[in-house]
């Protein structure tokens, strides 16, 4: 996989997976556009830690389309363009319906589709208009098992990423006459900040879950993320890739 001369704009890219994509693609030649949103000094640790140069820190609230919008334009203008998008900033917030207020379930769902539905929406957009005008390009959203499997904790983020998903599907067919590749990633637990609470609550059952008796290392979603931004793979788009360890099987 060899990204030089690519330019790699990874959301939410100050810790966990975004990290790990930021610093993997660094590794295979690209120039990164390290997105952040509060945490700058996380921001500065994971581009302080890319290899080559030319990389670039971008600030943006992703549920805010105005900033979206000006996060896509500054990597465009102080870059030179953009040639692949991960879609990977996104919360996720434990909400069981059960003893939730109304005001709460309004709340989470806001939340989530704000972040996770209409913020990889919106910036999928500002970039397929540059990717359209410059001869393609590459969208990889990162979705989530719980899109397939259910989410009892947190329906809004089930609901979410399966928007996710069938986003990506619809630009897929809808972006393929530009040469825009588009696909999606479907985790199940991966080792970051954002599962540290769950881990420590109940570590065994999680990493039972996969026969392979543990968790993913937010490394290999970045290998898979790589991969389908690579050359060779056209003919993957509108594919969402399952990476949970065999832990929930589709058909
Ligand atoms: P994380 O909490 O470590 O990282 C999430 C990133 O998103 C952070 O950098 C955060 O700043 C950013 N972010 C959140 N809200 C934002 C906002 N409003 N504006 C801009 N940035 C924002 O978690 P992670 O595990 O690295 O998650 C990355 C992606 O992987 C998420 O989309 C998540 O839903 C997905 N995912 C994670 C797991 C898991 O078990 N960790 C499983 C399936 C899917």
């Amino acid at each position: 996989m060899d990204f030089t001369d690519k330019i790699v704009l990874v959301t939410g890219a100050s810790r966990g997976i975004g990290r790990a994509c930021a610093r993997m693609f660094a590794e295979h030649g690209a120039r990164v556009a390290v997105h952040y949103h509060a945490s700058r000094a996380a921001a500065e640790t994971t581009l302080a830690a890319l290899a080559g140069s030319g990389h670039l820190l971008v600030q943006a609230d992703i549920a805010n389309p105005a900033e979206v919008q000006a996060m896509v334009s500054t990597v465009i203008e102080q870059m030179g363009g953009l040639h692949v998008l991960v879609n990977n900033a996104g919360i996720y917030e434990k909400r069981p319906v059960a003893g939730l207020t109304y005001e709460g379930w309004l709340d989470t769902w806001n939340k989530n589709i704000q972040t996770n539905l209409l913020g990889a929406a919106n910036a999928a957009f500002c970039a397929a208009q540059h990717m359209i005008a410059h001869g393609g390009g590459r969208i990889v959203n990162v979705s989530s098992r719980g899109a397939f499997r259910g989410e009892p904790d947190s329906p809004a983020y089930g609901a979410a990423k399966a928007g996710m998903n069938a986003m990506s599907q619809s630009l897929a067919k809808a972006l393929a006459p530009y040469g825009i590749i588009v696909t999606a990633v479907a985790p199940g637990w991966v080792d970051t900040d954002m599962a540290a609470e769950h881990l420590a609550e109940r570590a065994d059952e999680m990493r039972a879950q996969s026969p392979l008796e543990r968790i993913a290392r937010p490394e290999e979603v970045a290998y898979t993320v790589l991969f389908l931004a690579s050359e060779g793979v056209e003919f993957l788009t509108g594919a969402i890739v399952d990476i949970n360890g065999a832990s929930y099987l589709r058909t």
